[in-house]
């Protein structure tokens, strides 16, 4: 096993469409890092480039403790499990998992024993002479994993593997993946647009936007405290409602929108310098609380428009003077749409982002 360390690596196509900028992060040993970020941000061609598929135009690639920007794909000690996972048709499912060792000329008990360990983890157990065509697609994909694993790669990249599955099967092979993550100890890099995927399964997680690192953070850390817009609009659905305006002092802080003065409840001088300033506050929909029932001070009057029991919760989808809010509330509230209500917040949970910076 290795880890991975990217050191200002650059991807320039020959049509001159830069699609990764400048990106630098390490992956540790065993670890299991996310790239997530929006179709076309470059996950892709980032993956490509560590599997050696693609060319890299500047920096360094390092795998374990040497640079392999010219080693050659089959040389670099890497499997890649694609989204458009393909399995020989004509081979049974203990062929497909055996190919890549065949290949290789490992002997046969070797890759009988190594099919076995695999197939086992995987529960194909019952599946091995079957044939591509008589599998789930959760089965299949097990396969093409199950074809990386038996080659017991130093590190193991995955692209999109789940997006071709349905909703159950989707989570329930996400959780496979993390079991199996944590069963075989592997370096991996996991890519997906899903925010889901990528919070559930990332150790750490990379957000990507137009080829360029927003955040690399814990999961936690990256929900908490997005350093800017796009990480902060990109994770967490409903997403984070925003209010434009100026920061004033006045009571404490005060938001000063078109629409009306809110009293923020907050006096951090760490907020300083966006006093008088042009300012965009975000409040999460589950830390816009209905006032009286969360026993916070009345900050913002808004008309309920649309209730959603979405059965753990209720989505509350207000419209207020400056446009629509969007909160979270515990499954029994007593809510009624067509009325008006006040809510609040606290001031802890407020975020505060520079209207100039909405990405980097
Ligand atoms: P993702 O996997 O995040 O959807 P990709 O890495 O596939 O993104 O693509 C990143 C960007 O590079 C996109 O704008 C895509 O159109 C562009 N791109 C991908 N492959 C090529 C290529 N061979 N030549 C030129 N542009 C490309
Ligand atoms: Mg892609």
């Amino acid at each position: 096993m290795a880890g991975v360390r990217l050191d200002k690596v650059r991807k320039v196509y020959p049509n001159g469409h830069v699609a990764v900028a400048e990106a630098s992060f390490d992956i540790a040993d065993g670890e299991l890092l996310v790239l997530v970020g929006p179709s076309g941000c470059g996950k892709t061609t980032l993956l490509r480039m560590i599997a050696g598929l693609e060319s890299i135009s500047g920096g360094e690639l390092w795998i374990g403790d040497r640079v392999v920007n010219d080693v050659a794909p089959k040389d670099r000690d890497i499997a890649m499990v694609f989204q458009n996972y393909a399995l020989y048709p004509h081979m049974t499912v203990q062929e497909n998992l055996g190919f890549g060792l065949r290949l290789r000329g490992q002997p046969k008990e070797e890759i009988d024993r190594r099919v076995a360990e695999a197939s086992d983890m995987l529960g194909l157990n019952e599946r091995l002479s079957s044939k591509p065509a008589a599998l789930s697609g959760g089965q299949r994909q097990r396969v093409a994993l199950g074809r990386a694993m038996v080659r017991d790669p130093a590190v193991f990249l995955l692209d999109e593997p789940l997006s071709n599955l349905d909703a159950k099967l989707r989570l329930s092979t996400r959780v496979e993946i993390a079991r199996i993550h944590r069963r075989v100890g592997a370096t991996m890099i996991y890519v997906t647009h899903d925010q889901i995927e990528a919070m559930t399964l990332g150790q750490r997680i990379v957000v990507l936007n137009g080829g360029v690192i927003q955040q690399l953070d814990t999961p936690m850390n990256l929900y908490n405290k997005p350093v800017n817009l796009f990480v902060a609009g990109f994770l967490g659905s409903p997403a984070m409602n925003l209010f434009h305006g100026t920061l004033r002092r006045a009571d404490g802080l005060s938001l000063q929108m078109a629409e009306g003065t809110v009293s923020l409840g907050v006096t951090s001088d760490a907020l300083a310098a966006y006093v008088d300033k042009p300012v965009i506050v975000g409040v999460r929909p589950e830390d816009l609380q209905l006032a009286e029932a969360n026993g916070v001070a009345t900050r913002l009057h808004a008309h309920l428009e649309v209730v959603e029991p979405v059965g753990n919760e209720i989505f509350l989808n207000m419209r207020y003077a400056g446009g629509e809010i969007v909160s979270r509330a515990p499954p029994h509230s007593v809510v009624q749409p067509g009325t008006d209500v006040a809510l609040g917040f606290a001031a802890e949970r407020l975020h505060f982002f520079d209207p100039e910076t909405t990405c980097r």
